[in-house]
């Protein structure tokens, strides 16, 4: 059977959604799991790369948003909002403007990145830029929903979690099992939650008989769940993990100890390092994504995490193309030569 998208694949495990529901999809999911060998040199252990960034908004929030507006739709809804760093806002827009939604997206002013304003854009949103932090946008959001009846798609809305579970079901079906560590960033911190979910829903269903440990990794300046408090002003490179208040934060601290896993947090550099490192893999992503192979990679180093013959999956979450500036701002721009041979032969020849 052809690829119909994640709510067809899955139905059996979304048990939120109605029973007439007609799946709103553009055939996210189903993203590979690509090996990485030289972090799996490097590091002693089999690292696969789950690159979610090639859902068809660049980034794993697709797997909620279909389920999301799915719902909406069948509820009767007529518009949508959303408080995004980014990556939500895209992919809201796009699944809005596939069921035929008004969509309203609130950003933080001056800290999205080009490629995901330029997408919520491009999709037809209505983008409100707020002069203030995400997590004052997602209050704003919360409230207005539950003043006019407009669908709020931002992960507190059960049906995101539901739809992004689905990611743990794709890595037992393609691995046969549980990985043993799974790494992945930390924000508002409903991915790993989703994941948790999953992994715990298809244990039960015999589909796999380990769980695996997770890693959630927050950048040092956005570190709520690490130090314990809130972070009033967060302040990371990461942007779509740049958040103080995570909605989800106590569910993903439990997700953590059930699995006997790890919080923690790194800098800035460590981050843009290993985004350098899987794009020497070959698999370029934003700097929010690399920060769970960061995570890892750090703990091992440091004789932290025994990983020796393990299987690991990093989750990378978005797409390098969302954020091209953390590229182009940090390294100089391309040589430029005279239109002739010599100048080229000249050049290689350095
Ligand atoms: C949303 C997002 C995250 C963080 O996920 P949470 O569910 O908020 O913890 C990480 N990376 C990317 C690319 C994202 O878009």
């Amino acid at each position: 059977m052809p690829y119909s998208g994640l709510i067809t694949r899955y139905r059996d495990y979304l048990t939120h959604l109605p029973n007439n529901a007609i799946p709103v999809t553009l055939l996210e999911g189903n993203t590979p799991l690509i090996p990485a060998p030289r972090l799996s040199a490097e590091l002693g252990c089999d690292v696969r790369l789950k690159f979610e960034g090639l859902n068809p908004t660049g980034s794993f929030k697709d797997r909620g948003m279909t389920v999301a507006m799915t719902a909406a739709v069948a509820e009767g809804a007529t518009a949508c909002i959303c408080a995004s760093t980014g990556n939500t806002a895209a992919s809201a827009a796009a699944y809005a403007a596939r069921a035929g939604l008004a969509c309203y997206v609130l950003i933080p002013q001056g800290k999205v990145a080009a490629g995901k304003l330029a997408g919520a854009v491009a999709y037809g949103a209505t983008v409100i830029q707020v002069q203030g932090s995400f997590d004052d946008a997602l209050a704003m959001v919360r409230e207005i929903s539950q003043r006019r009846p407009i669908a709020l798609v931002n992960s507190i809305n059960p049906h995101r979690i539901e739809g992004q579970k689905t990611a743990a079901f794709e890595l037992v079906d393609a691995l046969g099992r549980a990985p043993d560590w799974l790494c992945l960033p930390v924000g508002n911190a409903g991915n790993i939650t989703a994941y948790w979910r999953g992994f715990v829903e298809y244990h039960l269903a015999g589909k796999t008989s380990a769980l695996p440990q997770l890693l959630g990794v927050q950048a040092e300046g956005a570190a709520p769940l690490v130090l314990g408090h809130a972070v009033e002003k967060p302040e990371t490179v990461a942007t779509a993990i740049r958040i103080g208040r995570p909605a989800r934060g106590k569910e993903a601290l439990q997700a953590v100890a059930e699995s006997s896993g790890r919080i923690l947090a790194v800098s800035d550099a460590e981050i843009l390092e290993m985004q350098k490192r899987l794009a020497a893999e070959g698999v370029w992503c934003e700097p929010a994504s690399a920060a769970g192979a960061a995570g890892l990679f750090r703990e091992v180093k440091a004789g932290r995490l025994d990983v020796r013959g393990k299987t690991i999956v990093c989750v990378i979450t978005g797409h390098g193309l969302k954020d091209p500036d953390a590229i182009t701002a940090r390294f100089p721009a391309p040589r430029a030569i005279p239109a002739t041979m010599s100048a080229l032969e000249r050049l290689i020849a350095e």
